[in-house]
C-alpha cells in the first residue's frame, strides 16, 4: 500500500505543476492575444475583406476560442487578400502601405466585448491626420512595427517555444525592432499569428498529454486493485465497490475532457475525480485493515482454542489409552485379561472367516497348582503364576496372542498355525516352564501345565472351538497331566 501513496504524492505534484504551467500559459495567452488585437486593429483600413478577416480574429479571440484550422484558413485569405493589396499597390506604383488607413477608431465591437483591450487598443488608436500621407504611413508602420517588437519580446520572455521557433521569434523580433524594409516587417507580423496559434495549440495539447498519462496510469492503478480484488476471494466484495469507483471516476474524467475545451475546469475536474479516488482507496484501505485485523485475532483465538482442544485431546487419548489397558489387562501377571482375550479372539475369529487361514486356540493349565498353594502359601502361587506368565509372553512368537483367562488357566491364539505347529510351539514351552528352577523354603518346586489345542473348521464359532480345546485340556488332565493334546473334530462336534 505504500505504493499507492507515493502515486498519490506524485499525482498532486504533477497537477501542481500543471496549474502553474497553466497560469503561465494563460498569461502567454493573454499577452498574445493582446498583441494579436493591437495588430490587426493597426492593419485595418486597407480593403473591407481584410477588415473583416481581421474583425474575425478579434471576434475568435474574444470568444476565447481558437479553431486551429479555421485560423489556418483565416490566414491563407489574409495573406490572399494582402497579395492582392501588394499588387494592387504595386500597380498603382505605390509605396506600400499595408499600415495606412483612413480611419484610427477602434473597433466598437472590441470596446464593447473585450474591455481589457481597450486602453492598449486605444493607444495604438490615435486620430491620424490625412495630410503627407506617405510619411505618415511610414512614420505609422514603423511606430506599430517597433511595437509589435516590443510586445514580442514581452511574449518571448513568457513563452516557452520550442527551440526552432523561438530562434525564429527572436529574429523576427530583432526585424521587428530594427528593419525598415517593409516586405520583412509584413512576413513577421505574419509569424506573430503563427507564433500564437503555436504557443496556445502547443500548451493544450500538453496539456492533453498530461491528462492522458493520468488517465493511463489511473487506469493502471484500476487493474491492480481489479487484480488484487480477484487474488483474494474474502475481500472480493469490497474491492469491486473499489474498482467500480474508479472506474467510474475515471470515466468522468474522459467524459470532461471530451465536453469541455476549458483547460481549468478540465484541471480541477481531474484533481477532484483524483480526490475522490484517493478517497475511496483510503476507505479501502482503512476496511482492508480492520477486516485483517478482525481475521488476524479471529485467527489467533482459533489458534488458541485448537491448540486447548488438541492438548485436552492427547490428554483425553492418554487416558483413555491407559484405561483402556488397565481394563484390558491382568494386574497380577501384566499379561491381557480375559476382555482383552475374548476381543482378540473376535478379530481373528472374522479374519479366519474372511480369509479360512489356519487359526489355533491353545487353552493352557498350570498342574496341581492348588497344591503349590496349599503347600508354601497363596503369594508362592501368585509368584509362580507371574513367572510362568513372563515365560509364556517372552517365547511365545509375537503373532501370538497369549492371556490370563482366570486362575491358573491361561489361553493362547496361534494365528496362520495348524493344530501340529501349535503344538510343537506348546511342548517347546512346557519343557521349558518344567525346567523352571523354582524353590519355595529351600525346596526345588517343579511347575508343569498342560494344554489343549483346537483349530477353526467350517461351521465353529469362537465358544465352539474354545469348548474343543477346553474338553483336550481336559483329556490331557486325565492322559497324567504335563503334556499337550489337539482336539479331535469328531469330538467338537
Ligand atoms: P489341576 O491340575 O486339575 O488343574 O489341579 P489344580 O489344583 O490346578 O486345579 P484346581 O482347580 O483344583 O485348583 C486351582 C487353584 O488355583 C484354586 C485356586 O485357589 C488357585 N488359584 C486361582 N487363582 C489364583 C490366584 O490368583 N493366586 C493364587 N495364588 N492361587 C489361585
Ligand atoms: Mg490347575
Ligand atoms: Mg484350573
Amino acid at each position: 500500500m505504500a505504493s499507492d501513496q507515493s502515486w498519490k504524492e506524485k499525482y498532486l505534484q504533477e497537477l501542481e505543476s500543471a496549474d502553474n504551467r497553466e497560469k503561465q500559459w494563460k498569461a502567454e495567452r493573454n499577452t498574445l492575444e493582446r498583441m494579436l488585437v493591437r495588430t490587426s486593429l493597426a492593419s485595418e483600413g486597407q480593403t473591407p475583406e481584410l477588415d473583416r478577416l481581421l474583425a474575425r480574429i478579434r471576434k475568435d479571440l474574444r470568444k476565447k476560442r481558437v479553431d486551429v484550422d479555421a485560423w489556418k484558413e483565416l490566414q491563407d485569405q489574409i495573406d490572399r487578400q494582402v497579395a492582392l493589396l501588394d499588387e494592387r499597390q504595386s500597380g498603382n506604383d505605390r509605396k506600400p502601405s499595408f499600415f495606412s488607413r483612413k480611419s484610427r477608431e477602434p473597433d466598437p465591437q472590441q470596446q464593447q466585448a473585450a474591455p481589457e483591450f481597450q486602453s492598449e487598443s486605444s493607444e495604438q488608436a490615435e486620430p491620424v491626420p490625412g495630410n503627407d500621407q506617405d510619411i505618415e504611413d511610414n512614420a505609422q508602420r514603423l511606430r506599430i512595427a517597433r511595437r509589435v517588437g516590443q510586445l514580442l519580446g514581452q511574449m518571448l520572455a513568457q513563452v516557452s517555444l520550442e527551440p526552432a521557433a523561438e530562434a525564429r521569434a527572436r529574429s523576427l523580433q530583432q526585424s521587428l525592432l530594427a528593419s525598415n524594409d517593409w516586405d520583412e516587417l509584413r512576413e513577421g507580423l505574419n509569424h506573430v499569428a503563427e507564433l500564437v496559434i503555436a504557443a496556445v495549440t502547443r500548451s493544450k495539447r500538453e496539456f492533453e498529454d498530461f491528462l492522458k498519462r493520468l488517465d493511463e496510469r489511473l487506469e493502471l492503478l484500476r487493474e491492480h486493485f481489479s487484480a488484487q480484488s480477484s487474488a483474494q476471494s474474502g475481500r472480493l466484495h469490497a474491492s469491486e465497490d473499489l474498482d467500480r469507483e474508479i472506474r467510474e471516476e475515471i470515466e468522468r474524467v474522459g467524459q470532461r475532457l471530451q465536453e469541455s475545451d476549458n483547460l481549468l475546469d478540465l484541471k480541477q475536474s481531474v484533481s477532484r475525480h483524483l480526490e475522490s479516488i484517493g478517497q475511496a482507496v483510503g476507505r479501502f484501505r482503512t476496511q482492508e485493515s480492520d477486516r485483517e485485523r478482525a481475521l488476524s485475532e479471529q485467527l489467533e483465538a482459533m489458534q488458541e482454542k485448537v491448540a486447548a482442544m488438541e492438548a485436552h485431546s492427547e490428554q483425553m487419548q492418554e487416558q483413555v489409552r491407559k484405561e483402556r489397558l488397565r481394563a484390558m489387562t491382568d494386574l497380577l501377571t501384566e499379561l491381557p485379561n480375559r476382555e482383552a482375550w475374548q476381543e482378540r479372539l473376535s478379530f481373528e475369529y472374522n479374519r479366519w472367516q474372511r480369509y479360512s487361514h489356519p487359526l489355533t486356540v491353545g487353552v493352557l493349565d498350570i498342574d496341581l497348582f492348588k497344591r503349590i498353594n496349599d503347600c508354601y502359601g497363596h503369594k508362592a502361587g501368585d509368584r509362580v503364576l507371574q513367572l510362568v506368565a513372563r515365560e509364556f509372553r517372552e517365547r511365545l512368537r509375537t503373532t501370538d496372542f497369549v492371556a490370563r483367562f482366570g486362575g491358573e488357566e491361561f489361553v493362547v491364539l496361534f494365528p496362520e498355525t495348524e493344530p501340529a505347529d501349535a503344538r510343537t510351539v506348546v511342548d517347546k514351552l512346557r519343557e521349558h516352564v518344567g525346567k523352571l528352577p523354582f524353590h519355595f523354603r529351600g525346596e526345588p518346586v517343579t511347575v508343569t501345565f498342560s494344554a489343549g489345542l483346537a483349530c477353526f473348521v467350517a461351521g465353529d464359532t469362537e465358544e465352539s472351538v474354545f469348548d474343543r480345546a477346553d474338553r483336550a485340556l481336559y483329556q490331557a488332565k486325565d492322559a497324567g497331566r504335563d503334556r499337550v493334546i489337539i482336539s479331535d473334530r469328531a469330538i467338537a462336534q
